[in-house]
C-alpha cells in the first residue's frame, strides 16, 4: 500500500475546516455561512475586461512579477489610500491569492529553527507555512473579554504576551487586520505599540490585509504601509478575491521595500512563477473604477447591520464585527442541550440539523480551546441571509 513508501511529513494535519464545513453544508443542503466567500456576482465590467483580454490573445505567460499595468494600478491604489509609494517595478508582485503570498513570504524569510510570532486565533494557513519553512511558531493568544455570565464580548490584542514573545531572535511577525475570524481591527495606536516592540530587533512583518476594504463605522484601515518605520520591514499582503467578490480567481499581491521584494521574488519564481494573464488584465482595467472598492465599507456595513439586526431576535450573544465580513457569536446562553457542545460539534449540529453552516473559532487555534464562539460569513445576498436567519430563529431559547 502507498503508505509504505511515504512517511507523512504532516501526520497531524487535517483537511482545512473551510473545506470540511462547505462539504458538510452541501451534503445536508444547509445554507453556507461558513467558508468566507460571497454568493453574489462580481461587477460584469470586470468579467468584460477578462473576456476581452482572453479574446485579445493575452493567454501566454505574463512577466514573473505580474503585468506592469496591474502593478502600476496597485501602486497608485496604495499611494492614494495610505500615502505610501511602492515602485511597481521593484516593490510589488502579483500573487496567486493571499495564501500563496503568505507562504512565499514565510519561505523567503524564515530559516529552520527561526522564531515566527503569530497571534491566535490565527488564519489557518499561517502555522502550516511556518512548519513548511522549518520555523518555530511562537503563538500568543488574543484575550477574550467576558461578561459576568462568562460570555465572550470581544477580543483584545495581547500586548503583554507580544512584548514577551518579540525579541532579537524573532525573524517574522505575522499580523492580520481586519482580523479573521474575530472582526477586530487594529488602531493607529496598535501600530505604534508594535513599532516600539520591534525597534530593538531585526524582525520582519507579514501584514495580512486581505479585508482592507471592509472596515466599518467610519474607521480607517490602519494599513502597515501608513507607518513609515514599520513598512520598511514589512510585506503587505492583499487579495482581489475579497475586494472584487471573486475568491475563486485567486489573484492577490504583495508590496514590500525593494530588498525584501527581491528575496520574495526569488521564491515566487519557483513557487508559481506567475499568475494567470487574462485575470491580471481584467483587474488592471477594472481598477480604473476606484469606487468599486471605495464603496465596499458602505456595502458590507449594510449587510453586517442587517444580519446583526436579524440575529438580535435569537439568543446568540453577538461580538463586534468592526471589519471583515464575519460575525462571531457566543452560543453559551442558549437554553438547549447543544449549547454544551464544543464549537466543532456545535457547528456540525447547526449544519446538519438547523441547516446553517458556520465555522468554529477553535479551528484558528493550535491547541484545544473552546470558547463557545463560532463565525458566520455575511457576504451573502439578502435572500440568503434572510433564509439563514429564519432557520436560526427556530432554535429554541
Ligand atoms: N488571509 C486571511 C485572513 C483570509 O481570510 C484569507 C481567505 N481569503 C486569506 C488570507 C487567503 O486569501 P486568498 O483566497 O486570496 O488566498
Ligand atoms: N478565508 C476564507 C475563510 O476564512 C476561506 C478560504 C479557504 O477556504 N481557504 O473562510
Amino acid at each position: 500500500m502507498a503508505q509504505n513508501f511515504l512517511q507523512s511529513k504532516f501526520p497531524e494535519m487535517e483537511t482545512t475546516i473551510f473545506s470540511v464545513m462547505s462539504a458538510l453544508a452541501k451534503e445536508h443542503h444547509a445554507i453556507n455561512l461558513g467558508q468566507g466567500f460571497p454568493d453574489f456576482a462580481c461587477d460584469p465590467k470586470l468579467l468584460d475586461g477578462v473576456e476581452a483580454s482572453m479574446r485579445n490573445g493575452d493567454n501566454q505567460y505574463p512577466p514573473m512579477s505580474g503585468i506592469p499595468e496591474l502593478r502600476n494600478k496597485i501602486s497608485e491604489k496604495i499611494q492614494d489610500l495610505y500615502g505610501k509609494y511602492y515602485s511597481a517595478d521593484d516593490e510589488i508582485t502579483v500573487t496567486a491569492g493571499a495564501t500563496q503570498a503568505i507562504l512565499t513570504v514565510v519561505l523567503a524569510t524564515v530559516r529552520p529553527g527561526e522564531e515566527v510570532v503569530v497571534i491566535e486565533p490565527v488564519y489557518d494557513s499561517y502555522l502550516p507555512a511556518i512548519n513548511l519553512a522549518g520555523g518555530k511558531a511562537i503563538s500568543v493568544k488574543m484575550i477574550p473579554q467576558r461578561n459576568a455570565m462568562g460570555v465572550v464580548e470581544k477580543y483584545a490584542l495581547p500586548w503583554d504576551d507580544l512584548a514577551s514573545a518579540i525579541n532579537p531572535k524573532t525573524r517574522l511577525i505575522m499580523i492580520n487586520s481586519p482580523h479573521n475570524p474575530t472582526g477586530m481591527v487594529w488602531q493607529s495606536e496598535d501600530l505604534e505599540r508594535l513599532a516600539e516592540l520591534v525597534k530593538p530587533t531585526n524582525a520582519l512583518i507579514c501584514s495580512d490585509e486581505v479585508y482592507e476594504h471592509m472596515v466599518y463605522d467610519n474607521q480607517l484601515h490602519q494599513s502597515i504601509s501608513r507607518h513609515p518605520e514599520l513598512c520598511e520591514r514589512s510585506f503587505v499582503v492583499s487579495s482581489f478575491g475579497k475586494t472584487f467578490h471573486v475568491t475563486g480567481w485567486k489573484v492577490g499581491y504583495v508590496a514590500a521595500p525593494k530588498e525584501l521584494m527581491a528575496e520574495f521574488r526569488k521564491v515566487h519564481q519557483f513557487n508559481v512563477f506567475t499568475v494567470n494573464t487574462p485575470m491580471q488584465y481584467g483587474l488592471a482595467s477594472y481598477l480604473k473604477y476606484p469606487n468599486a472598492y471605495k464603496e465596499l465599507p458602505t456595502f458590507y456595513q449594510q449587510k453586517r447591520d442587517f444580519f446583526k439586526a436579524g440575529l438580535s431576535d435569537t439568543h446568540f450573544s453577538l461580538l463586534p464585527s468592526d471589519g471583515t465580513y464575519f460575525q462571531c457569536i457566543d452560543y453559551s446562553q442558549l437554553k438547549i442541550p447543544e449549547a454544551k457542545l464544543g464549537e466543532v460539534d456545535f457547528c456540525k449540529w447547526l449544519t446538519t440539523e438547523v441547516k446553517v453552516a458556520a465555522i468554529p473559532v477553535s479551528a484558528f487555534y493550535s491547541s484545544a480551546v473552546n470558547s463557545n464562539v463560532i463565525r458566520f460569513c455575511y457576504a451573502k445576498k439578502d435572500a440568503t441571509l434572510i433564509a439563514a436567519l429564519d432557520q436560526l430563529k427556530k432554535i429554541a431559547s
